[in-house]
């Protein structure tokens, strides 16, 4: 898969609700690169979502610009393959026919699809459960479909919101490990929306650390350590843990610098 880089250029987005503005969003710029896994890390309702939502096209900055590649992002569109943390199933439909949704919407020849739907499948785990229900399958089932039904579209980018937040912490491991895999063959360029410091770590090459309302980029860190990455090699390294700590720290003073809310906790 060939993809091109993201780009958020100075983008401000305010909510407003009757009299009341809240500036979700300040002058946020990040880029990231082709083939390359970037997490945004932050408080809950710092505007991670938000901002993965304007990326998606689903929502308009006030100010500012994304592109990717060099088509500027105004509306949604096939070339973003978006995760979130309830895979969006078709219920009625079994494993493979999730999958090959989106290319025979697309157009895309049976010959050509069903075969692509197999390796994906098998790439996520699921090559034994491809008649199964939706409701047949695990929650870590269920999202490792969803990962499967996205990448068969091959996506220029991969927009991931929280995807394992709902599942247990074997599970999410196990989850994080799959995209390490799928990142190594299939290099998709991916935007990872986390508020769990750890996740980031481990699967990430950039980390960029947003503050609390108004959520502005802290902090942007390169994550240093080999890849493959296993968790079991890496996670009590003096780089993976000094990396968490840090970002740990940062939190805590963005927490602490807002008053008002210092005052509700
Ligand atoms: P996060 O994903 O980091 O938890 P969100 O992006 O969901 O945060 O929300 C950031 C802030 O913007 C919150 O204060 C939230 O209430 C507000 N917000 C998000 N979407 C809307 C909306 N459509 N209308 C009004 N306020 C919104
Ligand atoms: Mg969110």
């Amino acid at each position: 898969m060939d993809f091109e880089a993201l780009t958020i250029r100075n983008i401000d987005r305010r909510f407003k609700s009757g009299d009341v503005t809240i500036q979700a969003l300040e002058d946020i710029n990040l880029t990231i690169a082709p083939a390359s896994v970037v997490s945004i890390v932050g408080p809950s309702g710092c505007g991670k979502s938000t901002l993965l939502r304007m990326v998606a096209g689903f929502d308009q900055a006030d100010n500012g610009s994304i592109t990717l590649g060099s088509s500027p992002v105004s509306s949604p569109g096939p070339d973003r393959g978006i995760v979130f943390q309830q895979p969006q199933l078709f219920p009625w439909l079994n494993t493979i026919d999730n999958v090959t949704f989106g290319p025979r919407m697309r157009g895309i020849s049976k010959d050509v699809y069903v075969g692509a739907a197999e390796r994906y499948l098998a790439a996520v785990g699921l090559a034994e459960f491809s008649k199964h229900y939706p409701y047949q399958l695990s929650g870590g089932m269920r999202q490792r479909l969803q990962i499967a039904r996205v990448l068969i579209n091959e996506p220029r980018i991969l927009l991931m919101d929280e995807p394992f937040g709902a599942l247990d912490y074997q599970t999410r491991l196990d989850m994080q490990t799959l995209l390490l895999d799928l990142c190594a063959r299939y290099k998709p360029t991916v935007m990872f929306i986390t508020h769990d410091i750890d996740e980031a770590v481990f699967i990430s090459d950039q980390i960029y650390v947003m503050s609390r309302r108004p959520g502005r980029i802290v902090k942007k860190f390169d994550v240093d350590l080999v890849r493959p990455r296993r968790y079991e090699d890496v996670a009590a390294t003096n780089n993976f843990m000094r990396l968490k700590l840090e970002i740990l720290g940062l939190l805590k003073v963005s927490h602490c610098s807002d008053r008002s809310l210092c005052g509700e906790l």
